[in-house]
């Protein structure tokens, strides 16, 4: 294995971070923490998914963490 492949295999890992969100179909946030307070406000149910894909759908990170 070459040297250079472990820190990008490291670094694919930690992009691919598990994210929270409401939903609702229109939440335009995504969260690090299940428990955030951001979310206690979803009335909807909370969905886990890849800061990667909520990032596709054009989700941003809430505003009470950063
Ligand atoms: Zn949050």
């Amino acid at each position: 294995m070459k040297p250079l492949l472990l820190p990008l295999l490291l670094l694919s890992l930690q992009t691919d971070k598990t994210v929270y969100i409401c939903d609702s179909g229109k939440a335009p946030k995504y969260h690090y923490d299940a428990k955030c307070r951001g979310l206690s406000n979803c009335n909807y149910k909370t969905v886990k998914t890849t800061l990667t894909k909520a990032k596709k759908e054009g989700k941003t990170l809430c505003k009470w963490e950063d």
